[in-house]
């Protein structure tokens, strides 16, 4: 039995106390959950492909100078990452339509978007995660005017970064989210990339089939969902012992099978 304590238990991971002031141990859970948690299932394997596949992330961004909450991984499930204060907002970055955007404006999934558009959502699980703006943001205090300009001009950069890392394993980057927290230094703090970057908050196309790669396989009954996260990990590398090989043409067709939903969209 652990003896760890710990200190927050999510959807998708759990945080234990670090080994050293300042620091937490972060868990990925198999655990999955859509439509805030009305919808809850287990993807087999889903902890150590997005443990993997965060871990790879976060230490690419921060070769290009993002400061993130990442220090390293300690096993197939767990990382050891810096403490921070987390700012209760959801940053979502979209470069086509689809999801929410989709239903709340009525543009067809697939449609690219003129230019990238961030948006901002409340992190509170009772209110459903609402869509806020800025000035939501700066009347309530949830970030500073200063922090919201470090939030969102990371976010355009990692947006940058992130579509040229997939579209070079013929993946397209549809929308993600993002997570900040605040690192302090005595009374100073700073703004940091934390949480998690993975399939589970992506939304990943594969560019020459339109196949869906990430967690909407499982949102939309589409099945396939642990195929899906071990290709997205198998192009990027991430697959010791096995054939990382790009241009391997992805079958899903055996998922297909047990499909429930509509077919995946030709894109
Ligand atoms: P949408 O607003 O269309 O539902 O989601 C936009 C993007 O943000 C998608 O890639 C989706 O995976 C991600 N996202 C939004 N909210 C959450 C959330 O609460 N958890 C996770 N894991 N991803 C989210």
């Amino acid at each position: 039995m652990s003896r760890r304590t710990k200190i927050y238990e999510g959807k998708a991971k759990i945080l234990y106390e670090g080994p050293e002031p300042g620091t937490l141990i972060q868990y990925f859970k198999d655990d999955a959950t859509a439509f805030n948690a009305e919808k809850k299932g287990t993807i087999n394997g889903k902890g150590v492909i997005n443990n993997r596949i965060s871990e790879h992330v976060f230490t690419r961004l921060a070769h290009i100078g993002i400061p993130t909450h990442f220090i390293r991984r300690l096993n197939m499930r767990e990382q050891l990452i810096r403490q921070v204060d987390i700012i209760p907002l959801e940053v979502v970055l979209r470069n086509v339509a689809a999801g929410s955007i989709s239903k709340r404006l009525g543009i067809e999934e697939g449609e690219p978007l003129p230019h990238t558009l961030i948006e901002y959502y409340y992190k509170d699980d009772a209110l459903g995660d609402p869509l806020v703006a800025e000035e939501h943001i700066a009347c309530f205090n949830w970030a500073s005017n200063e922090e919201m300009h470090d939030i969102s001009s990371m976010a355009i950069r990692i947006n940058d970064f992130l579509c040229g890392m997939f579209a070079a394993i013929d993946i397209r980057l549809v929308d993600f989210k993002l997570e900040f927290g605040r690192l302090y230094d005595g009374d100073y703090s700073r703004v940091i990339l934390a949480d998690e970057i993975s399939p589970d908050g992506c939304r990943l196309w594969d560019m020459t089939t339109g196949e869906k790669l990430d967690k909407d396989r499982f949102r939309r009954d589409l099945g396939g969902e642990e195929e899906a996260y071990r290709e997205v990990a198998r192009r990027l590398g991430l697959l010791n012992g096995e054939d990382n090989s790009p241009g391997e043409v992805f079958d899903l067709s055996h998922a297909r099978s047990r499909l429930r939903g509509p077919p995946p969209l030709k894109k």
